[in-house]
């Protein structure tokens, strides 16, 4: 059967670019991405990844250490209900320093030689096909393979959100658009009102301190705001978790991931997160001891829903 394929690019849109990342303890997931590759899998894609790893090339890794790093990937993912079906990784670089890699090839992006490649051994439906990539090379390689490229950017968006925004009009993005809506609803209305309600209970302690709370509402909705679509996929998973635990048929699953009553537990944990901040940014041990006692409220009511 012909799938499309979302090319993604590794470093900078999976895990963030330390720079020549090879050992799998420095793994660290770029918002949403875990999710995004769940999502693509429920929607029908091939996930390959498609790496330049010029590290190889200049001797600072070798290519055991590239697929050590990318089994790594696909064990953490596993753990998260999520695959990638294949890997492509170059280890050329001209100007390498070791003399097998240093070579000018066609499949260093942004030559289109890996997408070529992964096309040969897949029966892949490229006319449904795109690639994600944080570099310009990495668009070139989409526009000289005459696939779609989105340029994605870690510091603004979510991984899932450029999934998510690509748009086909396939059901998992419909669907991931119904949940994010919500927990936008859900989260930050729920947050900001609270935040609010502390406000007014220490009015009395002070115009400088009322206006450090103020500052800090402002910058948890925000916040918030760039973390909703991490935290209702999250939420979703949860109620997966649980679902497959009590054995609820699958149907019944999707319906369950987007009930707010299902999300609700994991907004309170988020609401304490937020209230520790608000202590922290507020300093004053009064303040502090009320932000603790809400938190432990949340605490209990979250164990009385469980
Ligand atoms: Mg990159
Ligand atoms: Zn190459």
């Amino acid at each position: 059967m012909m799938r499309p394929a979302a090319f993604l690019d590794r470093d900078g849109v999976l895990n963030v670019d330390h720079g020549y990342v090879h050992r799998p303890e420095t793994l660290d997931w770029i918002a949403g991405a875990p999710e995004a590759v769940r999502l693509l899998n429920d929607a029908g894609y091939a996930v390959i990844v498609i790496t330049n790893q010029a590290g190889v090339a200049r001797g600072y890794f070798d290519e055991a250490a590239v697929r050590r790093f990318n089994a790594h990937m696909l064990d953490a993912l596993a753990a998260m209900g999520a695959r990638i079906d294949a890997f492509y990784y170059c280890p050329h670089h001209p100007q390498g320093t070791v003399k097998e890699f240093a070579i000018t090839c066609r499949c260093r992006k942004p030559m289109p030689g890996m997408l070529e490649q992964a096309a040969g051994d897949w029966p892949l439906d490229l006319a449904h096909s795109f690639l994600i990539g944080d570099k310009d090379s990495d668009i070139a390689a989409a526009q000289a393979f005459n696939i779609r490229g989105i340029k994605f950017d870690a510091r603004t968006q979510s991984a899932f959100g450029a999934v998510r925004d690509q748009d086909d009009g396939r059901p998992g993005r419909q669907r991931a658009q119904a949940l994010d809506d919500r927990m936008l609803a859900h989260d930050v209305d729920g947050a900001g009102s609270f935040v609010e309600h502390q406000q007014a209970r220490f009015a009395q302690d002070g115009a400088r301190q009322r206006d450090a709370l103020t500052l800090a509402a402002g910058d948890q909705r925000a916040a918030l705001a760039h973390h909703r679509v991490e935290a209702v996929l999250h939420a979703a998973h949860q109620v997966r978790r649980a679902s497959e635990r009590e054995r609820i048929p699958h149907r019944l699953l999707a319906r369950a991931g987007a009930d707010p009553g299902e999300i609700a537990p994991h907004a309170v944990v988020e609401q304490e997160r937020i209230l520790r901040n608000v202590g922290d940014a507020v300093a004053p041990a009064g303040q502090r001891r009320v932000v603790e006692r809400h938190a432990a409220d949340r605490d209990a009511a979250l164990l009385r829903r469980e």
